[in-house]
């Protein structure tokens, strides 16, 4: 971090700003120029506030020469995380498609969704039992008994599941369920993110729809401070002047959030895009791109779905997805990396439509 300082700064009120930096344990280097000093900080800036730096008199600017963030930092954690969301590797190589339906509706929708989308080859369950929907009339979610059914489904199938968890209250509600989503719009729920922070167990955290890439890891951030550094980082969508999409899926926050952190990067197509026509060339450029797995909205009949009916797959084209995916992935994978399983004889060719 670097201060600069007004032209002709009070030397008493320079002195005593030098003090208070040393008692933060910061090692301030004064650059005496012509016209201007700076302080050159060395130390851990983490914690001192910008905002109280520029409030001071004698400060003109101050200005940020590493990021904020250190436990979700690349630099201090070279190689990729792999988190383990309920017996099942994300990350580091390790690939997995977490496929459901926005909400669950009921032991017979959510039973068949489950087994349609384990057969294709997702490796996680998602169903939403709490819902953060725009109006207060809309279809909440079925709340405990979506839990208790979204369970049931696990005990069904074998595959670990994952859900919307909006109330740091619910957390015994969420006890078995084996990754905590944090949707869009709690990203910044800065009470939440601590007390899932204090648990242990994997936490998909979506970036707002407003959010930079920074603030996305500075949430991050909140939760591994608690020691919790299960965190996989979920690109689902931002909110620009575009109208014929839902959201602007940012696809580059793949590459930059991969170069900056060594969390998992997951991405969101369904709600990225609010269209199931979409859904597979956003899957299908993230998975190229190097995201480290997808989130995807499936429905036995979006036609009739509670939420998210539009951008919800039906199993079977979930499943010509998915046998595209593994193509890109084959197509893609580095070298020396473990091979992805490779595309079945008989598969459709990403070519084929
Ligand atoms: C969801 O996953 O259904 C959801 C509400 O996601 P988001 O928080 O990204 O809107
Ligand atoms: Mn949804």
């Amino acid at each position: 971090m670097v201060i600069i300082l007004k032209p002709n700064a009070d030397e008493g009120q320079l002195q005593h700003l030098i003090q208070w930096l040393k008692e933060q344990n910061i090692d301030p280097r004064p650059c005496v120029g012509e016209h201007q000093t700076i302080l050159g900080l060395v130390g851990d800036t983490s914690q001192i506030d910008i905002s109280s730096l520029l409030a001071l008199d004698i400060v003109e600017d101050v200005k940020r020469v590493s990021e904020p963030f250190k436990n979700a930092n690349r630099k201090f954690h070279p190689t990729d995380s792999v988190i383990n969301a309920g017996g099942v590797p994300i990350g580091g190589g390790h690939f997995q498609v977490i496929a459901g339906p926005c909400s669950v509706e009921s032991e017979e929708q959510i039973v068949t969704v489950a087994r349609q989308v384990k057969a294709a080859g997702a490796t996680i369950l998602r169903g939403g039992a709490f819902k953060p929907r725009t109006s207060p009339y809309a279809f909440q979610g079925l709340q405990a008994e979506g839990i208790r059914l979204l369970l049931l489904a696990k005990q069904e199938t074998g595959l670990p599941i994952i859900s919307e968890i909006m109330d740091a209250a619910h957390i015994p509600l969420f006890e078995e369920v084996d990754i905590l989503q944090i949707g869009a719009r709690n990203m910044q729920n800065f009470e939440l993110l601590k007390q899932v922070g204090a648990l242990n167990k994997p936490v998909l955290l979506k970036r707002g729809p407003a959010a930079t890439l920074q603030e996305l890891l500075m949430s991050a951030e909140y939760i591994m401070a608690g020691g919790n550094s299960q965190v996989i980082l979920c690109e689902r969508g931002i909110r620009t002047f575009e109208t014929t999409t839902r959201y602007t899926l940012d696809l580059s926050a793949v590459p930059v959030l991969k170069s900056l952190s060594h969390l998992p990067v997951v991405i969101d197509p369904s709600h990225g895009t609010g269209s199931a026509s979409l859904v597979p060339s956003m899957a299908l450029a993230a998975t190229a791109a190097g995201a480290d797995g997808l989130i995807i909205e499936v429905h036995n009949n979006p036609a009739k779905a509670l939420c998210d009916g539009p951008q919800s797959l039906t199993p079977a084209r979930f499943a010509t997805l998915m046998r595209k995916v593994a193509a890109v992935r084959a197509a893609v994978c580095e070298e020396g990396a473990e091979p992805p399983e490779k595309p079945k004889e008989g598969d459709v060719c990403i070519r084929c439509t």
